[in-house]
């Protein structure tokens, strides 16, 4: 038997064409490419998480999250009589989304402005949707007549919106948003996607009631929880109740929910860490925008999309001095020559600002 023949007779040919989800190999590197919060809990409250941890039974499966839905719908604003769907991430509620929305009688779409958060498209993909992106413009705002004419054509089931958006950094103008989620009417879902939100400061949660066809996702991560991975979205319960059908059961494991409970209730220390970045952010912004040959663009989020002259040579040039950025520059066309950089530490910052000026100057 070949393996070759095995594969190509199972595996769906668009699943063979693609590359899996790279994540690179970060040791010994100032990590600034995946918008992770750098600091750490205290130490005396990392002593105690781990005393909770440690009570935690591992032989049973999960209970229901219950007690954790309630705690994130009180703590993070959402709105009186509206519920939240918590998944692995916010990927796996991409993924759940998009395996609620695929139709089987005819390809259904999922449309988004790009360039894009890539797991949208790959969520599409996975869930067998076409993906239609909608270029931004130059100055990365949204092309309201272009995303108008493309819902008139493909009358998408899903438009994601990410606000702020990846990896652009800005967030879209509010009114342009409404006339999208109004123009999608009862035909499509409009997935407002605030990962960044506590860098923002601006969101569509509380705007909930307003539209029946607004969905709010939101994820832990950013706020400093990246690796116990959890993502909530918040929707009218009937909706919620429809994609609770596809969450595939147990997806918040024991561990995950007594940490996000625990972080929960000292919710004011990650705000507080959220508020330094924001600071640190108006520094390193400024002083990149003092470069020369560098163009910083606005940002609402916990990371600055910057233009040098030439982003292939400067990535290589950072990354043997041991920092890692994300090279935006193959991505989409507006983002030629750009580099995203994520907001740590006055001395993650210094390092990658010293270690720029010489990646430049080769
Ligand atoms: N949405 C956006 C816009 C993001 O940038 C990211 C992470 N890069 C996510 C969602 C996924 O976050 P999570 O860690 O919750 O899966």
């Amino acid at each position: 038997m070949s393996l070759e023949s095995l594969i190509s007779n199972t595996i769906r040919s668009d699943v063979r064409a693609i590359k899996s989800y790279h994540v690179p190999d970060a040791s010994g590197f100032v990590k600034l490419d995946a918008m992770e919060n750098p600091y750490e809990l205290p130490a005396a409250l990392r002593q105690e998480l781990g005393e909770r941890l440690a009570a935690v039974a591992l032989n049973r499966y999960p209970p229901s999250y219950d007690a954790l839905r309630h705690k994130v719908a009180a703590k993070l604003g959402v709105p009186a009589g509206y519920e939240v769907l918590l998944g692995n991430g916010s990927d796996e509620l991409i993924s759940i989304l998009a395996a609620a929305c695929a139709h089987q009688e005819r390809r259904a779409v999922m449309m988004a402005p790009v360039p894009a958060f890539v797991m949208f498209q790959r969520s599409a993909q996975g869930a067998g949707m076409d993906f239609v992106g909608v270029a931004v413009k130059d100055d990365f705002s949204l092309d309201l007549p272009a995303m108008l004419a493309a819902i008139a054509e493909h009358q998408p089931a899903l438009l994601f919106l990410a606000y702020p958006n990846n990896p652009t950094g800005n967030l879209f103008d509010a009114d342009t948003m409404v006339e999208i989620i109004r123009a999608m009417g009862d035909k499509g879902l409009v997935v407002v996607d605030e990962a960044y939100e506590p860098f923002a400061q601006q969101s569509f949660m509380s705007r909930l009631p307003e539209f029946d066809n607004l969905i709010v996702m939101r994820t832990l991560s950013k706020l400093g929880l990246a690796g116990i991975r959890l993502g909530y979205m918040s929707a009218a319960p009937a909706l919620l109740e429809q994609f609770e059908k596809v969450r595939p059961p147990y997806n918040v494991n024991v561990m995950t929910q007594a940490a996000a409970e625990f972080a929960l209730d000292h919710l004011d220390i990650l705000n507080g860490q959220a508020a330094l970045l924001r600071e640190q952010r108006a520094a390193l912004s400024a002083a990149l925008a003092a470069l020369p040959d560098v163009t910083v663009f606005p940002s609402a989020a916990n990371f600055i999309t910057i233009r040098v002259a030439d982003a292939d040579t400067t990535h290589t040039n950072l990354l043997a001095r041991k920092i890692l950025v994300k090279n935006l520059s193959k991505m989409h066309s507006v983002l030629t020559n750009c580099l995203r950089i994520t907001v740590s530490t006055p001395e993650e910052n210094a390092a990658f600002l010293d270690a720029l000026k010489a990646s430049m100057a080769v």
